[in-house]
Formats: C-alpha cells, sequence, structure tokens
C-alpha cells in the first residue's frame, strides 16, 4: 500500500480511531508553538465530527523532546503534531516511520496506535494539495501509479526552495515526485542545502545556494518560490516591525521573475508576510501558509481518527 493511499481514510496500518468513551488529547509539540493555529482548526474538526478530544498546544525544548514523545504513549492520547525545530529530530524517538517520511527524514505527524508511535510526514502532500487547489502544474491523473502525479504534476516547472529544514525537507521530495524540471535550493547554511540535494538523488537539474548570495539566482518561466524558513513568522517576544520588514529574498531578486511565478511563503502568521506583499506588488500569484496548514493537518486528522476530515469546518476555523 502506498504511502499516500494509507493517509486515506479507513485504510491505515496502524489501529487508529476515537475510543469514545473519556476525553482524548492530542497537540502541537514545537518550540515556539504559541503562533500554532492548529488547536483552532482541528478542534473543529473534532467537535465536527462529535469527537470527544481536546488539541493543545505542547510547548518543548529540545531537551524535553524525548520525554515529549514518551507521553504520547499514554492510553488517551492520539498522538500529536510536530513543528519547528523538531521534525528531524522526533525520528529516532519513533517505534515506526512511514518509508516516505523517513526518506524525507522529517516527521510532522505522530500516530499512537496499538501501543507503538508512527511517524508520517503530511506537509509533503499538503504542499502538492495546495498547488493543485491554485491551479499550478497540470491536474492530478488518478490513474498515474505514482501518488505523487495524482496529486498535480508539476513538468516543466522550476521550483525555488527557500530553507532546506523540516519542512523544506518534505517541500523537496514531494515537487521532485510531481516531476518538477528544476529545483533550486537556497539556504542560510550552504551544506544544509547541498545535504538535501543529494538526498533527493532524482534525475533533476538541482541547485545549491546560500540565501545570502540571491544574485546568483536566475529565474525560469513558470518558477514557484517557497519560502520555508521562519523568515516573516511573528513569535512572541519579537520586535514586531522588523518582522513585518523580513523577507527572505529581496525584493531587487523577486522583481526579475516572471509574472507567471507562484509564491507560496509558508509562514502565516502574520498573515502577510513582506514575501507576500512584495509578490503582489509586482503582480505575483502569492499564497500564505494557512493552506498548506489546512491540507496537512487534514492528513493528519486522517491519520488519527481514521474519519475523512471535515474540510470546510477546518477551512472556516482558519479565517
Ligand atoms: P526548521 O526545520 O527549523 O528549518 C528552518 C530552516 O530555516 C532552515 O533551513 C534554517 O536554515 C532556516 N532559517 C532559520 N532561521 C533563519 C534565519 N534567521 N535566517 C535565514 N534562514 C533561517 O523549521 P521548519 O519546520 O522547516 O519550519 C520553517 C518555517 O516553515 C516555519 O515558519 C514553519 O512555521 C513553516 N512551516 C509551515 C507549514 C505550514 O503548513 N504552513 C509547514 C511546515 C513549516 P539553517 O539550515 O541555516 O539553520
Amino acid at each position: 500500500m502506498s504511502f499516500l493511499s494509507r493517509m486515506e481514510p479507513n485504510s491505515l496500518n496502524h489501529t487508529a480511531g476515537p475510543i469514545i468513551t473519556s476525553l482524548l488529547r492530542v497537540g502541537v509539540i514545537g518550540d515556539p508553538v504559541a503562533h500554532s493555529r492548529s488547536p483552532r482548526f482541528q478542534q473543529a474538526a473534532f467537535d465536527a465530527l462529535h469527537i470527544a478530544a481536546r488539541y493543545e498546544l505542547w510547548q518543548t525544548s529540545a531537551d524535553e523532546l524525548a520525554a515529549r514523545v514518551a507521553s504520547l504513549l499514554k492510553p488517551d492520547c492520539l498522538g500529536a503534531n510536530v513543528t519547528i525545530p523538531h521534525k528531524e529530530a522526533v525520528l529516532p524517538l519513533l517505534d515506526i516511520v512511514d518509508p516516505l517520511a523517513s526518506r524525507i527524514g522529517a516527521v510532522n505527524t505522530i500516530v499512537h496506535g496499538d501501543g507503538y508511535l508512527y511517524g508520517y510526514n503530511t506537509d509533503a502532500p499538503g504542499l502538492l494539495r495546495v498547488l493543485a487547489e491554485n491551479g499550478v502544474g497540470e491536474p492530478g491523473n488518478t490513474n498515474e501509479s505514482d501518488p505523487w502525479k495524482r496529486i498535480v504534476s508539476l513538468k516543466r516547472y522550476t521550483a525555488v526552495l527557500l530553507g532546506a529544514g523540516g519542512g523544506a525537507r518534505g517541500a523537496a521530495f514531494a515537487l521532485a515526485g510531481a516531476g518538477v524540471e528544476r529545483l533550486i535550493i537556497v539556504n542560510r547554511t550552504l551544506e544544509r542545502a547541498q545535504r538535501l540535494a543529494a538526498d533527493i538523488q532524482q534525475d533533476r537539474d538541482c541547485q545549491v545556494f546560500c540565501l545570502s548570495d540571491p544574485d546568483y539566482l536566475i529565474p525560469h518561466p513558470r518558477s514557484i518560490i517557497i519560502n520555508a524558513t521562519p523568515i516573516g513568522m511573528y513569535r512572541a517576544g519579537d520586535n514586531e516591525q522588523a518582522t513585518k520588514d523580513a523577507a527572505p529574498l529581496p525584493a531587487r531578486i523577486l522583481e526579475r521573475f516572471n509574472a507567471d511565478t507562484f509564491v507560496l511563503d509558508m509562514v502565516y502568521n502574520p498573515t502577510q508576510t513582506r514575501l507576500l506583499i512584495q509578490a503582489r506588488i509586482l503582480g505575483l500569484r502569492a499564497v500564505n501558509g494557512l493552506p498548506m496548514l489546512l491540507h496537512q493537518g487534514a492528513l493528519s486528522f486522517t491519520l488519527w481518527t481514521g474519519q475523512p476530515a471535515p474540510l470546510d469546518s477546518m477551512r472556516a476555523a482558519l479565517q
């Protein structure tokens, strides 16, 4: 069974599904997590399906990660989402990691089933669903044997991926799987971008640059620019104005891209980042991280409960 099939309702390889006798718990593990919108829309999903569960914020430092993950084995716990910066560190703490998440090297969803902890990556298919929803690429073909191409085909597209951490790793594998012609990885730490490029190991044009040298970026037609760094993300205690002014790419670089360029900023707090504002001023199509959050969260919900996610209720709660 393919990894994406396992994310389809009622076809899970672990025994998931709510035992509605007492209040169940699920939450998001990260540092920081205060900004997370996951409680809002995941709670709406549980409520819409009358599942007695509470979605919580689990602020967790790197030192606390192992104990937090072990606590997911409590009988009332369905599992967790994992966010910045633990998506990679969490892998060795799990019993079984889905082959896709294992190849990506990042887990954003943990499921507690049969006394074991299972790890999945729903960021990757969630990102492709957003591209498909926005008319980027060719619509997925349900007869495709390749599960990525059932969501969307990105033949002849160039992806410029800013970042090489957990979110970026999922994006890189998804983009490569959907057939992107060229993948350009731009990261603050060049070696991490090089490692990701080597891990993709598919027969495609893959370039790496340092985020401090954006002048090397040559724009191509049909480009997709994805920000998978936290630049522009507001965290409690940050200088609000400095966050608003921060963008991962200078405007003079963005200006070089054609009008058919699509920009996706994985950041959703604030909903209007500097990158998105600059892109829209230039007439480029641009979306924030909320639709991706919705789709990765919907897939996580199905993994925890075995139920189709009530997308409309979840989307309404995110507004
Ligand atoms: P992560 O694993 O910690 O990776 C962070 C990445 O950003 C690394 O490549 C890191 O570069 C780079 N970075 C961090 N601080 C930077 C700075 N000040 N300047 C330049 N580069 C910097 O985090 P993640 O889980 O991938 O998350 C990254 C962002 O994506 C977060 O804002 C997160 O909320 C967002 N995200 C959103 C969704 C969604 O559904 N909307 C899904 C996934 C992620 P180095 O390698 O040099 O450290």
